[in-house]
């Protein structure tokens, strides 16, 4: 049965409260710090295959989705997936531990970011207070490894600089844009999140329409109220810099470690691959696979002597194995393909767009082609974002597409937006080109 809790704007599909999409329920598994054992993964895929389509997704934050689950069938998939102890006990604890946490951590021999994200979530479970939190309300953990969360917002985020205070503590956005508080010790991540997420909760109640992210509050409140509050003080910023995704594909050195990604294009999986990542991630490495908030899955523990035949097995069941497939330069959402809200065949389009997309912008995503304003499929500005309206398409250029929202903009159809795409790609363009054009 699906969960009666009352729906809040802007609510977001759990596990033990799934979402209606097109092809059935979308339940989503939020997995404590991205890691799932192989035999967990085999489960998985079982589990969708039973009661679902078959199919899944990797989220935008590094959530598994099971897609196609029938209704009649939830209460038996509910069963597997607590047995595999991958759920929470209600919908308000799954909804509100909403935390993201380095990929590689832990795998350098340093717990301190693995420990914080794990007791962080202990503190979001226990403390029902912080239940009222908005739907999207997210923390994260960055361990400073090579695969940096930096791009990725975050209402509430802990980035890793070096020194016995080792984390920043950063309040309203990616590493770039966020407001810093000073730093901490990993071990008062979750007592400085709670402060800081309690005051969220406070000041915002007296507010007429309370926000819905931290972003909302600095621009209503100012940093330094919310700092002042939090007994907190603003400081500099460890860096500011351009911050890219990193490209987590292929054999990737970590220390004295190796691991192997594997992307999926656009996130969508079938239970097939993530049989293959099962084996892979027991014949080739240490038997667990880690998710990414990149579209991909990372195979920690490796031998680099392996790396040529762990690529040639997971590229035979469809994986990315590539770091210049032009699949990598796009992300969509379902659009009208998956999504009730959805007009546009959004992934359609931006694979006929990637190989331009890919000139105009060499390095990591170029292009995020969303089926509305919503831009589930990217909570980051992309270089290039592609809004679709009933069929036309309003283009921006370094903007989310929440952001962007609905403009006044000339609306283009998709053979123009190609054409647009192709003539500067063609003559030798960059991204500056298309923004000017
Ligand atoms: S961005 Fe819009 S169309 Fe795409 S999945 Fe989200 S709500 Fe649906």
């Amino acid at each position: 049965m699906m969960s009666k809790a009352p729906l809040r704007k802007g609510w977001c599909p759990g596990a033990r409260r799934p979402m209606p999409v097109k092809d059935g329920l979308l339940v989503r598994l939020r997995i404590s710090g991205g890691i799932v054992a192989a035999a967990i993964m085999r489960g998985i895929a079982q589990a969708g295959r039973d009661h679902g389509n078959g199919l899944f997704d990797l989220s935008a934050r590094g959530n598994l989705q099971i897609r196609g689950v029938r209704e009649s069938a939830l209460p038996a998939l509910i069963e597997t997936l607590d047995g595999f102890g991958l759920i929470d006990e209600d919908v308000a604890t799954e909804a509100v531990r909403n935390v993201l946490v380095s990929p590689l951590a832990g795998l350098n021999g340093r717990s301190e970011a693995g420990d914080a994200a794990k007791a962080l979530e202990a503190m979001l479970a226990a403390n029902k207070a912080l239940h009222a939190l908005p739907p999207k309300f997210s923390f994260l953990v960055d361990d400073g490894s090579g695969l940096s969360l930096g791009s990725i917002p975050a209402d509430i985020r802990f980035d890793w600089t070096e020194g016995t205070q080792s984390f920043a503590i950063g309040i309203g956005g990616d590493a770039n844009k966020a407001i810093f508080l000073g730093h901490c010790r990993g071990d008062a991540i979750p007592g400085i999140a709670s402060r800081l997420a309690t005051i969220f909760l406070r000041l915002g109640s007296s507010m007429a329409e309370p926000p819905r992210r931290m972003q909302n509050l600095i621009e209503s409140c100012g940093a330094n109220a919310i700092a002042g509050e939090a007994g907190l003080f603003l400081a500099e910023p460890p860096r500011r810099s351009i911050i890219e995704d990193p490209c987590p594909i292929g054999l990737i050195r970590f220390h004295d470690k190796h691991c192997f990604g594997v992307g999926a294009a656009f996130g969508n999986l079938d239970a097939n691959m993530l049989d293959a990542a099962a084996w892979a991630a027991e014949i080739f490495g240490a038997g667990e696979i880690r998710l990414t908030p990149w579209r991909a899955l990372l195979l920690p523990d490796i031998s680099d002597a392996q790396a040529d035949a762990i690529s040639t097995y997971c590229a035979t069941h469809s994986f990315i194995v590539d770091r210049g497939d032009a699949r990598l330069a796009v992300v969509a959402c379902g659009g009208a393909s998956s999504c009730t809200h959805g007009t546009t065949d959004t992934r359609s389009d931006a694979l006929a767009l990637m190989f331009p997309a890919r000139r105009l912008c060499t390095t990591g995503v170029a292009l995020h082609v969303s089926g509305c304003a919503k831009g589930c499929a990217r909570q980051a500005a992309a270089p290039l974002t592609l809004i679709a309206h009933e069929g036309l398409y309003d283009l921006v250029a370094n903007q989310t597409a929440r952001d962007a929202g609905i403009s006044d903009a000339q609306r283009l159809g998709f053979a123009a937006v190609h054409g647009i795409f192709e003539t500067i790609a063609g003559k030798g363009g960059r991204l500056s080109d298309l923004e000017n054009r």
